[in-house]
């Protein structure tokens, strides 16, 4: 019955349209008071490099844990707090809560491996965030190489001049910059060619589709290669699996992020993970 299924599925779209302003709503009237309530917490997802055999960095990610709702995951709540100007604070929020994280961790181990946060687009429009991380270098007495920041494809294509400009002021300072989920968008060639960053993360739908086709891993090798002769880094984003694996160190990888080795952990965990894996990796699948 056609026109049955019709009415279904427009019923169904139109509700899940509804469900999803009324979950708009929602995380409009609490994002205010959850930060004043801490309910934003930072998870770390540790950086592995395969030849050193050790963690060598981790990603800061963010998590809201409300008190109703339960574990709330960034993707639903990012792009309602970059329409709405709030993720700015939430920002700041996570890079002070690294700071702080990072400092804890220097003065408790004496290492400190570097952590890197996610920028959103909205900061290139504001003056101040090289200040705004410049003071929290000074008050938790970190190093610029420490802080790495995350930024993507997205926010050169609404602004490429402005972007350009505060990627190379922050180097200046000694931040580490690194183009995030690289290759996912329109602009990632450009971008490599006129933003002077470090080091890229390969989005992980070139991992995902690696294994499938063979046009996926020549363009995912010609990017390795690309990169390299840059004298850039490379971390790669997504790896899943032992086959994943092999098939990127094969060509050249080294440093991956995925749930192969670990998802995002809280602090606490993290620094369990970290003291588990000091004597080398070896994962058990
Ligand atoms: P991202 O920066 O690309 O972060 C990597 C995402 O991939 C994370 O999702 C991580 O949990 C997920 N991931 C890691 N390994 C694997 C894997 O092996 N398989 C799969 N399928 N996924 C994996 P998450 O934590 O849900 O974050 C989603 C996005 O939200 C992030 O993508 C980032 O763009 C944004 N985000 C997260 N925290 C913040 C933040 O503090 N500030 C800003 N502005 N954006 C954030
Ligand atoms: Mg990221
Ligand atoms: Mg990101
Ligand atoms: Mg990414």
């Amino acid at each position: 019955n056609v026109k049955g299924s019709y009415l279904t599925r427009y019923s169904y779209y139109d509700k899940s349209m509804r469900e999803r302003m009324f979950e708009e709503q929602m995380i409009v009237r609490d994002m205010e008071f959850a930060l004043l309530e801490r309910q934003f917490c930072v998870y770390l997802q540790p950086v592995c490099n395969l030849k050193a055999d050790r963690i060598v960095a981790a990603e800061a990610l963010v998590r809201w844990q409300h008190p109703t709702h339960g574990m709330i995951p960034p993707d639903r709540f990012i792009s309602v707090f970059e329409r709405n100007g709030f993720i700015s604070r939430l920002d700041r929020f996570v890079w002070t809560e690294v700071c702080r994280f990072l400092q804890a961790q220097k003065q408790r181990t004496g290492t400190v491996i570097p952590v890197s946060v996610n920028v959103s687009r909205l900061h290139f429009y504001a003056t101040d965030m090289l200040d705004f991380l410049l003071g929290l270098l000074r008050t938790y007495a970190l190093e610029p190489e420490m802080l790495r920041l995350e930024i993507d494809e997205s926010a050169y294509t609404d602004n490429p001049h402005q972007m350009a400009r505060c990627v190379r002021e922050l180097r200046e300072h000694g931040f580490i910059v690194l183009l995030d989920d690289f290759g996912s968008g329109y602009s990632s060639l450009n971008m490599l060619k006129d933003l002077p960053v470090d080091g890229i993360k390969l989005d992980r739908s070139f991992v995902r589709e690696v294994g499938q086709s063979a046009r996926a891993g020549t363009i995912m090798e010609a990017i390795v290669a690309m990169v390299k002769k840059l004298a850039m880094g490379i971390v790669v984003e997504g790896v899943e699996t032992k086959d994943q694996l092999a098939y990127l160190a094969s060509i050249g990888c080294e440093d991956m992020q995925g749930y192969y080795f670990s998802r995002p952990l809280s602090e606490k965990e993290f620094a369990e993970f970290l003291i588990r894996k000091q004597g080398g990796l070896e994962m058990d699948d």
